[in-house]
């Protein structure tokens, strides 16, 4: 995949929790949880009390959070955006991607929760669009990082996801696997997202799950990863 060198800047906080570091500018943090640490020591380690979250319905809804207080989770919404400094958007994963999307320049940011639905649907496009709507951010310098996801060397599927996700769906045998990352990476590429500005966890929630939830793995009652990306105050 060709995204950029720079995948490796994962650090781990004491906490437990996960960051990108200094990515993409010090005025925005984003991170996400392992299966040590609860959301709450995110939202602490950037000091940020008010937090927004979606539905989360396989779909393809982007909600704008305007302000400070507003109903949350967001009903129909698979994806959040502001520019409310303080602010903190928040997804829950357990092998779906969590996808942050930051314009340093202007300050704003979203997060998606994207499974094979979402991306089929394209949700990364719609954030991107509704981030040049609402805050006039050129797709050029959007800045995105892809979190903790199942991947292509777990993610095993039907003959139907050839129609649907094409040259990200490998055969090997009787073992058809697709690779959502990919997808993913190529629908941001098409809409004016630059490869080299996609930050990539590369960590697979099938492969290592006593480190991360991975539905596919543990089930649905398995516990969910939660990201996050904020504007710090
Ligand atoms: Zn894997």
């Amino acid at each position: 995949m060709d995204v950029a060198e720079s995948s490796a800047r994962l650090r781990e906080a004491r906490s437990g929790a996960w960051w990108f570091a200094r990515w993409p500018s010090p005025s925005i943090a984003a991170g996400f949880t392992d299966r040590s640490c609860e959301p709450s020591q995110l939202l602490a380690a950037v000091r940020t009390p008010v937090a927004a979250s979606a539905e989360q319905v396989h779909g393809s809804s982007v909600a704008v959070v305007g302000s400070r207080r507003g109903r949350s989770p967001i009903p129909g919404a698979d994806a959040l955006v502001t520019n409310v400094p303080g602010v903190a958007l928040l997804v829950r994963t357990a092998d779906c991607l969590p996808v942050f999307f930051a314009d340093p320049a202007r300050r704003a940011v979203g997060l998606a929760h994207a499974g094979w639905r979402g991306l089929a649907a394209g949700l990364p496009a719609r954030v991107v669009a509704a981030m040049r709507r609402a805050y006039r951010t050129p797709p050029g310098e959007l800045a995105v990082a892809i979190g903790p996801a199942i991947r292509a060397c777990c993610y095993e599927v039907g003959p139907e996801f050839e129609a649907r996700f094409g040259p990200f769906v490998q055969t090997r045998g009787s073992r058809r696997t697709c690779d959502l990352i990919g997808a993913a990476v190529e629908q941001l590429r098409r809409c004016g997202v630059r490869p080299e500005r996609i930050v990539d966890s590369r960590a697979c929630t099938a492969c290592d799950t006593q480190r991360w939830f991975s539905l596919r793995r543990e089930g649905p009652s398995t516990g969910r990863l939660t990201s996050m990306i904020v504007v710090r105050p």
